[in-house]
């Protein structure tokens, strides 16, 4: 079985069968997807591949899910029309944000999570710490914690908060993409220097 995200002009997903191996092909704008809905994917492929009917309840959970995402692919393309975005370097001072990005998954993920662009923001903002850009799939962290005043950890908490955007996604509102579910903050508890890094956080 071969699999892989795709950078598909829209949303899009594919299955083939050659040689007795399945060839899958899975839409980019899906990776970070829940597993309920990577699940109903495998559902719906493999029904169709083998022309047997589509549970409802999977194809349901699959519209919602793109429905809500196909707003973001079309912001995402009236973006890029509109101009690149420069994507500076993850490469810090102190830290560097691949590094950091690649521990966390490894430590939180299974190493499962696509890792998209990242980058210390161009500007010292204090106001947004980190955000994820779909429209460059990236990761942006807020130059001010490129510092050696600011423990490991707390740089390692925005970059897993935002990490956890991508695995909980939501609509997008405007750029605005910072809506936190009882399920992504049951497992934001999970990062054990949680209450330290939003205590210096705040002392900001
Ligand atoms: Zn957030």
């Amino acid at each position: 079985m071969h699999i892989r995200f795709y950078a598909f002009v829209s949303i899009n997903n594919t299955i083939r069968l050659r040689n007795g191996e399945l060839y899958i092909r899975i839409s980019d704008l899906l990776e970070g997807a829940p597993d309920s809905v990577l699940h109903a994917i495998a559902h719906i492929l493999l029904a169709k591949l083998y022309r047997k009917p589509i549970d409802r309840a999977q194809s349901a959970r699959y519209r919602r899910y793109v429905g809500a995402h196909d707003i973001s692919a079309k912001a995402r393309l009236v973006r890029q029309m509109r101009g690149r975005k420069h994507i500076h370097t993850p490469r810090g001072h102190h830290y560097h944000l691949e590094e950091i990005f690649d521990d966390l998954n490894r430590r939180f993920f299974h190493g499962l999570m696509g890792r998209p662009q990242l980058t210390w923001s161009r500007d010292h903002a204090r106001n947004r710490l980190g955000h994820y850009d779909p429209a460059h799939n990236a990761i942006v962290i807020s130059r001010v914690f490129d510092h050696p005043r600011v423990p490991r950890f707390v740089v390692e908490y925005i970059v897993f908060h935002e990490m956890l955007h991508l695995k909980h996604p939501v609509k997008l509102r405007g750029t605005r993409r910072c809506v936190h579910s009882g399920e992504f903050l049951a497992e934001e508890k999970s990062f054990p220097e949680l209450m330290e890094a939003q205590r210096f956080l705040k002392r900001l």
